[in-house]
C-alpha cells in the first residue's frame, strides 16, 4: 500500500490549475507534446551536451538464463551520467508530462492516487512477471 496521499493533493492541485488548458483536446495534445519534450531531452544530452553517449547492440541472453536472472544480462544501452542541467532539464520536463498525464486523469474523473496504487500492487504481486 502506498503510504500518503501526495498524489491526491497534486491532483487537486492541476485540477486548480486547469483553467487554460481545461478541454480534453488540448490535454491529450499537450501529454503528446510533452512525451516528445522528454525523448527530445534525452537526446540533447547525448547529442548537444554529451554527458550521455548510447552504446547499443543486440541484448546478450544466454538461453538458459532464467527470468529472475534477466536483469543481470539485460543492458540499457546508456554510458556515461547526466549532468546537472541536464538532469535539471529531464526532470522539468518529466514534471510536465505528469502534470499533463494527471490532468487527463481530472479530465476523465479518474483518480491518480487510485490508478498508481493499483499500480503499485501489481507490480508488487507480479513482480518480474509484471510486464511478459
Ligand atoms: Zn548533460
Amino acid at each position: 500500500m502506498l503510504k500518503n496521499n501526495m498524489c491526491t493533493e497534486f491532483q487537486e492541485a492541476v485540477s486548480y490549475c486547469l483553467i487554460r488548458h481545461r478541454s480534453i483536446i488540448d490535454v491529450i495534445t499537450k501529454l503528446q507534446e510533452s512525451n516528445a519534450r522528454v525523448s527530445r531531452a534525452i537526446a540533447k544530452s547525448i547529442t548537444v551536451c554529451g554527458c550521455l553517449k548510447i552504446n547499443a547492440e543486440k541484448q546478450n541472453i544466454p538461453q538458459d538464463a532464467d527470468l529472475s536472472e534477466l536483469k543481470k544480462y539485460m543492458q540499457s544501452h546508456l554510458k556515461g551520467e547526466l549532468c546537472r542541467n541536464c538532469t535539471e532539464t529531464i526532470e522539468r520536463e518529466i514534471g510536465t508530462n505528469i502534470f499533463y498525464t494527471t490532468a487527463l486523469c481530472e479530465l476523465l474523473g479518474l483518480d491518480l492516487n487510485d490508478i498508481l496504487t493499483k499500480e503499485y500492487n501489481k507490480i508488487t504481486t507480479l513482480g518480474i512477471y509484471n510486464l511478459s
